[in-house]
């Protein structure tokens, strides 16, 4: 695959016997040119290069994660998780950072505070190893340094404006809010996108919805360029800064997505400045995308969009906590929820002891909502949540916490629901696409039938995933020789 550029694959391909999720228990033929869908069951094109039998396979449109952050996803390939379920205590921390061996950055992710109370700069460079060490709190928001790491940031931000400068002077390590200039001073790391990307491949995926806040033109220059040189595999699109608007697409494997607004409900920006940024999305026709964790960030988020107004594409990330009362306002505005059924089954038993009881119900909300009229989709928020769709689908369903709790019965969908719910298109996450003569050939083949994975779905049954008429992954090719 290497070297692959953005010209669609020529090949032509003739998938046999498929099952259509469309048409449970039926099979039929499906041809492939030029990257779209040539012809299904009658009208097929019976020549090709490469003749596929599916044996009766379910074959999906590829699947697309609309709220991801691929950057994150690749650096966290190159670290060490330092929270719960996995390390829930000093002692573990200890052991997980210790363990890892080489001199560069030591980056650690997911930890929360029941692991350690007050993880600092001084406990990192008693107990952890002598190299640079960064580690992330879950929320996103904190980084704490050992002193060698802090050292190295803070050298490496001579060339920056002195506020900036300012913002990363901590004595005790810890500092808030400085991921932008982070990722500033340290993208020479490079994050492996390549193998990030070959990892979402192998789950299914052939489009990804990217709703980091920071995303800005340089960024998707790079992202562009790396679907160019075939290292990035699924289209793109890239929701992020304002700066993001006047940017020219040359290729339509990266498209534009909404403004993203990250809120903190501990400094909520000024209430007109939040419809000051909706205002100007929408003068350009772009939607806006906001960032809801908890109650008073919804409300807050709420009255703004009463006040500026919606248009199509608007939409809550996360909506984690929805009280009754807001449901009925999320409908009158118009606005789409992209949620993690996920967490449910990774943080569940986190919320179930941190949460009041009678909250329970308002957390990550899926089917009352749809019976509300409110069109809702699926994100895995990766490298945060869990990076497999099949485990947010399941989650779904289910509502089971990894401790086999309960958490929220009354938003249970069925499987198919759930499943659609990561196949709409990534401008219009809501509506489910499926398999048709002159669209796109973005394809997740099963390995068997409805009727079997119906009880028993796992991200093990991709046998193989096409985007654009070209196999991204083959699960025959990946096993040792
Ligand atoms: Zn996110």
């Amino acid at each position: 695959m290497n070297g692959s550029t953005l010209r669609v694959a020529k090949q032509k391909i003739l998938i046999k016997n498929v099952e259509l999720f469309s048409a449970p228990g039926q099979q039929t033929d499906i041809s492939v040119s030029d990257g779209v869908v040539t012809g299904i069951g009658d009208t097929v094109t019976k020549e090709a290069e490469n003749i596929i039998d599916a044996g009766g396979g379910l074959l999906l449109p590829g699947l697309n994660d609309h709220h991801v952050h691929l950057t994150s996803y690749a650096a966290s390939l190159n670290s060490v998780c330092c929270g719960p379920p996995s390390i829930v205590s000093e002692e573990q921390l200890a052991y997980v950072l210790n363990k890892q061996s080489g001199n560069y950055w030591l980056r650690g992710t997911e930890f929360h505070e029941s692991v350690l109370e007050d993880l600092d700069r001084a406990w990192l460079d008693k107990n952890a190893p002598e190299r640079p060490i960064r580690i992330q709190h879950r929320s996103g928001r904190l980084w704490i340094f050992n002193s060698l790491g802090l050292e190295i940031i803070q050298s490496a931000a001579r060339m920056l404006k002195p506020h900036e400068r300012n913002q990363l002077n901590s004595n005790n390590g810890r500092l808030y809010d400085v991921d932008e200039i982070l990722s500033r001073i340290t993208r020479t790391e490079g994050p492996p996108i390549d193998i990030a990307s070959k990892k979402l491949a192998a789950l299914g995926i052939t489009g990804i919805n990217d709703m980091t806040p920071t995303n800005d033109p340089n960024v998707w220059n790079w992202l562009s360029n790396l679907q160019e040189s075939g290292d990035l595999l699924q289209k793109v699109r890239l929701s992020g800064l304002p700066s993001l608007t006047k940017i020219q697409s040359r290729s339509s494997r990266i498209t534009l997505g909404e403004t993203k607004v990250h809120l903190h409900d501990s400094c909520l920006p000024d209430f007109g400045e939040l419809v000051e940024i909706i205002n100007i999305s929408h003068k350009s026709n772009r939607g806006i995308a906001v960032h809801c964790v908890t109650e008073t960030e919804l409300v807050f988020t709420l009255a703004a969009f009463k006040t500026a107004g919606t248009i199509p594409g608007d939409r809550i990330e996360h909506a984690s906590m929805i009280p009754p009362t807001l449901i009925e306002q999320l409908f009158e505005l118009n606005l789409g929820v992209v949620t993690q059924p996920n967490f449910i089954f990774e943080r569940g038993d986190n919320y179930i002891e941190d949460i009041p009881e009678e909250e329970h119900p308002f957390l990550y909300r899926c089917k009352t909502l749809l019976d509300a009229g409110i069109p809702v989709a699926f994100g895995t928020d990766l490298p945060f949540g869990n990076p497999s769709p099949w485990v947010a689908v399941k989650s779904a369903t289910n509502r089971r916490t990894k401790s086999g709790s309960h958490l929220g019965n009354q938003e249970c969908i069925s499987l198919t629901l759930a499943l659609q719910k990561f196949l709409g298109e990534l401008s219009n996450p809501f509506e489910p696409r499926s398999i048709e003569q002159y669209h796109a050939a973005d394809f997740c083949l099963l390995d068997a039938p409805w009727a079997f994975l119906n009880s028993n779905l796992s991200d093990g049954n991709v046998r193989m995933t096409i985007r654009d008429g070209e196999i991204i992954y083959d699960r025959e090719e990946e096993k040792p020789h």
